[in-house]
C-alpha cells in the first residue's frame, strides 16, 4: 500500500524551504507554495499559477492539501449566520458570524465536540472526537472572513473562540492558528481582537502568561462557589477555584491584561446573595469586568434564565463594587446559532 499523503499545511514555511532545496529547486519556492496555501488561501495546487507544471505535478505526487467545506449554512433574522463546517474527514463542526451594527465577530470551534462537561451546552452532550489542526481553524476564519465581506462589505473584525470546544484542551493548534491568523502571511488581523474563551484550565493559563500571548482571555465562571460550580461544571472538581484564582493572579502579575468573567444567572442556582458575595470576592483577585449573559436553553428546561429581578440584583451589587458589567443578549438564537447551542443538530 502506499504511504498516505502528507498535508501539505501541516509543514512551517521552513520545512517547506527545506523540502524544496533537498528536490534540487530553489528553497525560494516555498515562500510562493507557502503564500498559496496561507495568505490566498487556496486549496489546489493546479491554481499555482507561478509554480511550474512539473513542480505542480511532484506537489500532487507527494501532498494532499486538506481543507474544510461549508457543508450548510443558516441565516438568522438577526443577520446572525450559522454554517456547518465539514472537515477533511467528514466530521462536522459549526462556527457562526455575528453582525452587529459597527462589527461583525466570527465565533470559531477549537475541537469536535468537547472535552468537558458542563450541564448547560448543548455541545458536552457531543463528547470530545478529535482537536482541530490549526489549518482548520484558520480555514473557519477564512470562510467567515468571506461571509462577512460578502453580506457586510466590510472585513471581519473580532474573532471569538467560543464555538465547540475547549481551546485550553488543544493549546498547540489554536496557538498555531491564532499566529497564522495575526501573521501578515495569513489574515494579518490584530491578537487584541481576538479573545479566546475558557472554563479555565489553570495550569494552560499560566503557561499562556509565560508565552506572552497578546490575545484576549474570556472565562467562564458562571459561580465563584466551588460546591454549585461543580455541580454544573463537574470539571471544576480537578481544577476548583483556588486553582483557577491563582492562575488568573500569575496571568495578571505577567500580562497586565483585564479578564473578563462570563457569567449566566440561573434560577435557584446562583442566584442567591451568598453568589452575588463570593463572585465579588472573587473579582478582587485581578482587575477584570462581568458579562452576563442570556441562557440559551438546550433542553428540557433543567436550567433556566434567572428573572430579570435576579440579574438586576447582580447588576447593582456589582456596580456599587465598582466591577464593571455587561449584559450580553444573545443573537442568531432562532436557528441554534446562539452560545452553548452548537450540536450540529442538522
Ligand atoms: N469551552 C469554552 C468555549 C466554548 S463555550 C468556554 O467554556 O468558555 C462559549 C461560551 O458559551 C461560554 O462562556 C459558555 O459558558 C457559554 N455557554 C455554554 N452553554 C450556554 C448556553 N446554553 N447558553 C448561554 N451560554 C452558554
Amino acid at each position: 500500500m502506499k504511504p498516505k499523503k502528507k498535508d501539505i499545511r501541516s509543514l512551517t514555511k521552513e520545512q517547506l524551504r527545506e523540502f524544496f532545496e533537498k528536490n534540487g529547486d530553489k528553497a525560494f519556492r516555498g515562500n510562493q507554495v507557502y503564500e498559496w496555501l496561507w495568505t490566498k488561501s487556496l486549496h489546489t495546487f493546479e491554481a499555482m499559477t507561478n509554480i511550474s507544471k512539473e513542480t505542480r505535478e511532484m506537489l500532487q505526487e507527494n501532498f494532499v492539501i486538506n481543507h474544510i467545506e461549508v457543508d450548510s449554512m443558516q441565516r438568522s433574522k438577526d443577520g446572525t449566520i450559522k454554517n456547518g463546517i465539514r472537515l477533511h474527514d467528514g466530521l462536522i463542526v459549526e462556527s457562526v458570524l455575528i453582525p452587529t451594527e459597527k462589527r461583525t465577530t466570527a465565533c470559531v470551534s477549537s475541537q469536535v465536540g468537547c472535552s468537558l462537561d458542563c450541564r448547560f451546552c448543548a455541545t458536552s452532550r457531543l463528547k470530545r472526537m478529535r482537536n482541530l489542526n490549526p489549518d482548520e481553524i484558520y480555514d473557519q476564519v477564512v470562510a467567515i472572513n468571506k461571509q462577512s465581506k460578502l453580506y457586510h462589505n466590510h472585513k471581519l473584525s473580532n474573532i471569538v473562540f467560543m464555538g465547540m470546544g475547549e481551546p485550553l484542551m488543544n493549546y498547540n493548534n489554536v496557538i498555531k492558528s491564532i499566529d497564522k491568523i495575526t501573521s501578515p502571511e495569513g489574515l494579518g488581523m490584530s491578537s487584541k481582537r481576538i479573545t479566546v474563551s475558557t472554563s479555565g484550565v489553570p495550569k494552560i493559563i499560566k503557561k499562556m502568561a509565560d508565552d506572552e500571548v497578546k490575545f484576549n482571555l474570556a472565562v467562564s465562571l458562571h459561580s465563584a462557589i466551588d460546591e454549585v460550580r461543580t455541580s454544573i461544571m463537574p470539571f471544576n472538581e480537578t481544577f476548583p477555584l483556588k486553582d483557577l484564582g491563582e492562575s488568573l493572579v500569575y496571568w495578571y502579575e505577567k500580562t497586565q491584561r483585564v479578564v473578563t468573567y462570563e457569567y449566566i444567572v440561573w434560577d435557584g442556582i446562583n442566584d442567591k446573595k451568598e453568589d452575588i458575595k463570593a463572585l465579588i470576592n472573587f473579582c478582587k483577585l485581578i482587575p477584570c469586568k462581568v458579562n452576563l449573559i442570556e441562557y440559551n436553553p438546550i433542553d428540557d428546561g433543567e436550567f433556566q434564565q434567572a428573572s430579570s429581578r435576579a440579574i438586576d440584583n447582580y447588576i447593582s451589587n456589582l456596580e456599587m463594587h465598582d466591577i464593571v458589567v455587561n449584559v450580553r443578549r444573545s443573537r442568531g438564537k432562532d436557528i441554534d446559532a446562539a452560545c452553548g447551542q452548537l450540536a450540529n443538530k442538522s
